[in-house]
């Protein structure tokens, strides 16, 4: 799942929310989700209104997909460019196609490892 933006206040509470990785934060202080703190997201959840609050994240899936649509639709696009059009950070764009890499060259190592076993 990816960021598609920085947390910044919290939907319901309207409280500073510190980012959902930035472990010098507390958690109570820290993003939950869906745009909400972590006492907000429990509340709503509790509250069975968790729903109305839209995903921040999208499937990793999805971002590789539109990305593979923007290099074919503008060929030499930057992460930069690709990132601006998908509603996200240029770094958060990077780790996705990181991380995708790394998930294939996995598989492709274990396919070996059986094939060779
Ligand atoms: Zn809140």
């Amino acid at each position: 799942m990816v960021a598609l933006m920085t947390p910044g206040v919290c939907l319901r509470c309207a409280k500073a929310m510190a980012a959902t990785n930035d472990l010098s934060a507390r958690a109570g202080e820290r993003h939950k989700g869906r745009g909400l703190c972590g006492p907000c997201y429990s509340a709503a959840r509790r509250a069975g209104t968790l729903l109305d609050y839209e995903r921040t994240y999208r499937p990793a899936d999805e971002v590789l997909d539109d990305l593979a649509v923007l290099r074919i639709r503008t060929p030499g696009i930057t992460y930069r460019q690709a990132a601006e059009q998908l509603g996200m950070t240029r770094d958060a764009l990077v780790q996705v196609v990181v991380r995708d890499r790394r998930r294939r060259e996995t598989q492709q190592e274990q396919s070996t490892k059986e094939r060779a076993a």
